[in-house]
């Protein structure tokens, strides 16, 4: 039996050939095929302006910098993410105020996000863990009662929505910042890279600024730099396996939620003592991860190896971050998110991508109920 990896990206033909087509044009860095990818990226969310960027690790640095974030600041989060998340809070020289998660959704816990609140606090970086959308309504209730600018990690929501909405679209009133990630295992890639969707009353050149070096390029051939950029950009080669994954959004979607209803009617069928299933909603989620609580006694290390025997791969997303060296030498400790904590050490992420079969979900619960047994 072949190995089953957690996940796996879907590139079709089509793709394979475009990308070919970039290189024998002799013009393989950013160009006419990033532009049609943020113009397809701009239609799916509602017009709004989109700029890509090489990661979203990079497009969260500069929304953060266009929302005004610099040294002393704050900026409150979820314990329960990609570090990425603080990493870049840290870059700019603000500091990462976690909030513990919300024990059913996994997200952050809104209702603790007040209390975090200072007159430091510059903004709200809430994270779709999962693809499961943070609630919306009242996410945008807090940010206006605090004056706070939102920095939406919609890394895993690609796809997702919110009450009908696609997330991408403005819930902040225009005012909010989105940013995707094309990472190879996300929902749709571009192998690596990223977009920033731009509140209405932020200038897109600044942001393409902060994206290339701070250059502003004249009609005439010359250039200045009044502003210190990074070095951001996405090449047309990516963009191009981006465009033709675009097509497939709807599909992938469809797909993984297909799977995800064979994971609960299986495990409601097996009944495994002690393992708890993910918040099952249907109707926002695109299904991003299907990810289940290990048993409070159970071994995570061992129970991964015995699945890896098994040909299953399983990924873990992820350790709660505080509990990172860097992140206690900066004063966080064990405790600090009790709940953050119990899931990221004991979630394992199931295999869950739409070339897998429907067989594959059988095979895999029936692995899991083996070894827990
Ligand atoms: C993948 C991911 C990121 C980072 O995306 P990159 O494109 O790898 O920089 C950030 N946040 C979350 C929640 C992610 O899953």
């Amino acid at each position: 039996m072949s190995f089953l990896p957690f996940t796996r990206p879907t590139i079709d033909e089509e793709t394979i050939a475009a990308v070919g087509e970039v290189l024998r044009s002799g013009w393989i860095t950013s160009g006419p095929r990033v532009r049609a990818f943020e113009a397809a990226l701009s239609e799916y969310c509602g017009g709004r302006p989109v700029r890509a960027f090489s990661s979203a690790t990079a497009a969260m640095e500069v929304a953060l910098r266009l929302a005004g974030v610099g040294p002393g600041d704050e900026v409150i989060t979820t314990p329960l993410t990609w570090v990425a998340c603080a990493n870049v809070v840290l870059t700019l020289g603000a500091r990462p105020v976690l909030v513990d998660i919300d024990a059913a959704t996994r997200n952050i816990d809104l209702a603790l996000v007040g209390a975090a609140v200072t007159a430091k606090t510059r903004a709200l970086l809430p994270v779709d863990l999962a693809g499961l959308p943070v609630d919306r309504d009242r996410l945008y209730a807090i940010a206006q009662r605090h004056g706070l600018r939102v920095v939406e990690d919609a890394a895993q929501s690609f796809g997702a929505s919110w009450r009908g909405r696609p997330i991408g679209t403005s819930f902040g009133q225009g005012r909010d910042f989105v940013s995707f990630s094309f990472h190879a295992n996300k929902n749709i890639t571009t192998g690596e890279g990223g977009a920033l969707v731009l509140p209405d009353d932020i200038d897109p050149d600044l942001c393409e600024r902060l994206r290339l070096q701070g250059v502003e390029r004249f009609p005439d051939g010359t250039m200045d730099v009044d502003v210190l950029g990074g070095k951001f950009n996405l090449t047309d080669i990516a963009a191009a396996i981006g465009l033709g994954q675009l097509k497939r959004l709807e599909a992938f979607t469809a797909r993984r939620h297909e799977l995800a209803r064979r994971y609960f009617e299986h495990f409601h069928r097996l009944a495994i003592p002690g393992l708890e299933l993910p918040p099952a909603d249907f109707e926002n989620s695109n299904w991003h991860m299907y990810q289940v609580l290990l048993p409070d006694h159970a071994d995570r290390g061992a129970f991964i190896k015995a699945m890896q025997e098994r040909g299953i791969g399983i990924g873990v997303h992820y350790p709660a971050l505080h509990l990172f060296s860097l992140y206690r030498r900066l004063g966080f400790e064990p405790g600090d998110f009790p709940r953050a904590e119990r899931v990221g050490g004991q979630t394992v992420t199931l295999p869950l991508f739409p070339a897998m079969h429907d067989a594959d979900v059988e095979r895999v619960c029936d692995a899991v109920a083996e070894i827990l047994e």
